[in-house]
């Protein structure tokens, strides 16, 4: 591992197990276009489960998960004009991209063939990126968000994943006229800002869920219009054909036949959901309800800085349960059964030094 001056630490999983503990390793020096941030906060996203556990096959040991990251600048390096120390800011799933492709000309930079991911990637300077569960990162300007002054560092950090990842397809395919009807399949991380982006667009917003417990809060707290039991046949049976769109955000392997019995005539299934096996693509409906699905990741910079500038006019927040550093390895098995509420934010600034 290469050691650099700017000590850090954090919860690193050193195998499949996906047990998390302390892990000490270092960040590259502040460049002229970096800027370092401490870390106050880091949402536990469902892609973190995916990476320390290899369910992609994609991972690298030690890995330091974590790509919800909010904090605070501590230092700019000397071509920074956008950011000052002291600036609330935020770190997605990206932290760089080759910067001259197609895609990155155009704002796309998730699509890029040469993307770095804020953790589990090999960075410009060959060594491996680590993310958010960790006391500091370094981070081209490019690739860090201002904080609006109404989004809060802790509730907000969610969005640099869950927030966009769901607010980039509604741009992309047009889920956001009002009046339209919106499915959101899995209530949660992903789910729960898809129903608030929903309501704030002016849709109808529909939960298709496996956890009828979560039934009462989706419709009074979150604001969901009405609520839809997978596995109920009455509930599928009622709501067949009534959807213009469905946001997919479920983890795991499941069956698409359901979901696309909810949609209308010309309905799009957009998954964001990556479990780690293939579906089955169900050909009869698909064909015969002229339906599309489509894919989504987890969008550009601009469109990132776009979605906490519209979260801020809106009052969008995720809904989260905070958690110390020490808690992460019990949240995770809690994640891992659909049981969270909705997002676990990790309260790193109060809690990764006392572990
Ligand atoms: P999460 O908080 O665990 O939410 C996923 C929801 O899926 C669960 O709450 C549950 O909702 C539902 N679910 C889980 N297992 C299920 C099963 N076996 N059958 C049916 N429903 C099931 O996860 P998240 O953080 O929102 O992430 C969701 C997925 O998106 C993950 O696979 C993650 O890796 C992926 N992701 C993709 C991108 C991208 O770029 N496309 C970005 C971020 C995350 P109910 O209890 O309501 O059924
Ligand atoms: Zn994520």
């Amino acid at each position: 591992m290469a050691e650099f001056k700017q000590k850090a630490f954090g919860l690193a999983a050193t195998d499949t197990s996906g047990v998390l503990s302390p892990f000490h390793f270092s960040r590259r020096d502040n460049g002229d276009d970096d800027v370092t941030i401490k870390i106050l906060y880091c949402g536990v996203c469902h892609s973190d489960l995916h990476s320390v556990k290899n369910d992609w096959g994609l991972t690298q040991y030690p890995i330091v998960p974590g790509h919800e990251i909010s904090g605070v600048v501590t230092k700019i390096g000397n071509n920074v004009e956008k950011f000052k120390v002291g600036d609330r800011v935020g770190v997605g799933v990206l932290v760089n991209s080759c910067r001259t492709c197609d895609v990155c000309q155009q704002d796309l930079e998730s699509y890029c063939p040469k993307m770095i991911f804020t953790y589990n990637s090999t960075d410009k300077d060959g060594t491996m990126t680590y993310g958010g569960y960790s006391d500091t990162v370094v981070v081209d300007q490019h690739f860090v968000l201002r904080f609006p002054d109404n989004v809060p560092s802790d509730a907000g950090a969610p969005l640099l994943c869950a927030g966009i990842t769901v607010y980039s397809p509604m741009k992309y395919y047009g889920m956001t006229e009002a009046g339209k009807h919106l499915g959101v399949a899995g209530l949660g991380g992903l789910g729960h800002v898809a129903v608030k982006l929903g309501k704030a667009f002016g849709l109808k917003v529909t939960v298709i869920s496996t956890s009828p417990k979560k039934k009462e809060e989706a419709l009074n707290k979150l604001g969901a219009d009405a609520f839809v039991v997978s596995t109920d046949a009455a509930d599928l049976q009622a709501a067949m054909g009534t959807m213009d769109f469905i946001i997919d955000t479920i983890a795991a392997v499941h069956s698409l036949s359901p979901l696309l019995s909810l949609l209308k005539m010309n309905g799009k299934l957009v998954t964001v959901g990556l479990p780690d096996k293939p579906l089955n693509l169900p050909i009869f409906p698909l064909v015969a309800g002229r339906k599309m699905i489509g894919g989504s990741d987890f969008g550009g910079i601009k469109e990132t800085q776009e979605m906490l500038d519209f979260c801020g006019k809106h009052g969008i927040a995720a809904d989260i349960e905070l958690i110390r550093a020490d808690e992460i390895n019990a949240a995770m098995v809690r994640l891992a059964k659909s049981d969270v509420r909705y997002r676990f934010v990790i309260d790193i600034g109060n809690s990764i030094s006392n572990l």
